[in-house]
Formats: structure tokens, sequence, C-alpha cells
């Protein structure tokens, strides 16, 4: 038996972390490489979940230490990120869409990052490219991914090809209407969020990244409304003060946006609040509001990292 090579995105991964790793294995396999494996990165989230199970596809082993494997890395390219001990995996390729992060590889490896909607529409792309056509229900993860990873086209993220992609894969995985399958999506995630607890809220979709010397973390939720966690700021904002105290970042920050009113709220906890309000405006009680701002990787951290390197 050939040694596995895994495929896997992020921790706290979300729907384009997990649904990348498994088309790509997919994709990997057809192509003759039985070998490589779909992973995941820490528990799959409702909308995930719900995907997964649409398409009848199970759910990809857990991975929990990067020590001694071969890796694939789809969706992330930060050390904050990944997997413990990342510096001990031979990590053999990656399939991005984030901003260029802090892992340093000893040798040369295939890095694909662009500027799409979500990774999953890249390895849609390397079907086409590769001559392949994706089974049925690896058309319907990809769709999935691009839906979610653009909030149905909303986000600013948003490219004409996350759309065609959507186009192409549709009628491969039976989704008659995306658009509409989309929102149905968006109703799983909004309803999962309104049942979480304060510390399912600040950690189910967290990120750290790293600002000169500083670590900062940025944990978002998706609402249809703006103000639909003013009830309960008081507990959350105890939850982000302990994340942020346990893990020792500079500071912390819990990314509250709004799908009807395509904006954002930031909820700071940390040191330094005049670097943040440097780049997004002054706080109140804790809190600014942002209008127009949807996306973390392509509104939020590169504010930040202009005010705070
Ligand atoms: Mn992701
Ligand atoms: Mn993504």
């Amino acid at each position: 038996m050939e040694r596995p090579v895994y495929v896997i995105g992020h921790r706290s991964p979300d729907t384009d972390s997990v649904c990348a790793a498994i088309a790509y294995a997919a994709l990997k396999q057809q192509l003759g490489e039985q070998n490589v494996r779909p992973a995941r990165a820490g528990e799959l989230n409702a909308e995930t979940s719900f995907v997964l199970r649409h398409f009848e596809v199970p759910v990809p082993v857990l991975l929990t230490d990067a020590a001694g494997l071969d890796l694939i890395l789809v969706d992330h390219n930060e050390v904050g990120q990944t997997l413990p001990h990342i510096d001990e995996a031979n990590i053999l390729e990656i399939w991005e869409h984030h901003r260029l992060g802090d892992l340093r590889l000893p040798r040369p490896i295939v890095f694909h990052c662009e500027p799409v909607g979500a990774t999953a529409t890249l390895i849609s792309e390397l079907h086409l490219m590769r001559g392949v056509a994706p089974a049925r229900a690896m058309a319907g993860l990809m769709l999935s991914a691009i839906l979610s990873d653009t909030l149905g086209f909303r986000s600013p993220t948003t490219t004409a090809r996350d759309r065609e992609a959507v186009a192409r894969l549709a009628p491969v995985a039976g989704v008659g209407r995306p658009a509409a399958f989309g929102e149905e999506l968006l109703r799983v995630k909004l309803e999962a969020a309104q049942r979480k607890s304060p510390a399912q809220l600040v950690s189910d979709d967290f990120k750290e990244f790293l600002f000169g010397a500083r670590r900062v973390g940025i944990s978002q939720v998706e609402v249809f409304r703006a103000g639909a966690f003013a009830g309960r700021k008081a507990e959350i904002m105890a939850e982000l003060r302990a994340r942020r105290g346990a893990a020792g970042l500079a500071q912390a920050i819990f990314m509250i946006t709004s799908v009807a009113d395509q904006s954002s709220e930031l909820w700071f906890a940390g040191e330094s609040p005049e670097l943040f309000e440097r780049a997004f405006g002054p706080l109140k009680d804790d809190a600014v509001l942002v209008p127009g701002c949807m996306s973390r990787k392509q509104q939020v951290v590169p504010r930040l990292e202009a005010a705070l390197r």
C-alpha cells in the first residue's frame, strides 16, 4: 500500500475547505493517484454537514497533527490556520485563494493561488484543464463550496469565474436552480448561527493572522440583519476576551456580517485599540459598524495589515 497523501483545508473548516479537499482528492484519484485521500482539520459546521448529506458523500477523516504526513493544503496557507507541527509535514501542493501567508517550505512545490471567490472554483477549472468530468456528487460539492464562500454571489470576492463554474457544475450536480440552492445553504448557516453558544460563535469560524509581530484572531459569523446578537453582546464579548487571553493574541475581533444589509459589525478585544480604530474608525462600546464590508480576507485583513504593520 502506497503512503497516503491527504488533501486538507484549514482548521475551523468551512464548506470550501472540506469540499475542495474532497473534490481535489477525487480528481487526483481519477488521474490515477489512488493514494490521495481527503481529510478535514476539525468538526464540520452545520452547512457542510448538510452539503455532504445532500450529495451522499462520507465525512472525510479527521486529522489533528501534521507531523510526518504527506499533505496537499487547500483554502489556506498560514501557519496559524493549519494543523499543529506543520513544519514536520511534507507539503506537496497548495491550492488557495487568500493572501500569501507565512508558511516556509524547504523545496519548490505547486503553489496555485488566485483571487477568486472559492478554492473550489480553481479545482473545478482544473477538471476542465485536465479533461476530467467530475462525478455528480463532486460537482455538487464544488458548486456548494462556491455558493457558500461567496454567500450566494453577494460577497465582493465573487468573480465571473465563480459564476461560470456554478453554471457549468449545476447540470452535472443535478441542481436545477443554483440560486435557490444557495439560499437554502445560507438558511442552514444562519439558522445554525442563531442556536450557537457564545463559545461556538467565537470559535466555529475563527482564523488567526500574523501582522508583523502581532497575532490577531478574527472570527466571522453571518446573520440576516445587523443587530442579531445585540442582546447577547456581554456573554459573547466575555468569550472573545477569554479566547484572546488563552491564545495569547494581541487582538481578537468578532465579525458579524449581515447578508441583507451588506455590512459587518466588528467587535474588538485586545491591546492597541487605536490601531484598530485607524483601520475601521472609532469604537463605541467596543464595536464599529462597517457598511459594505462582507469579506474578512478582502476587506478586514488588508486594512488591519496596513494599520498594524
Ligand atoms: Mn475557508
Ligand atoms: Mn475558501
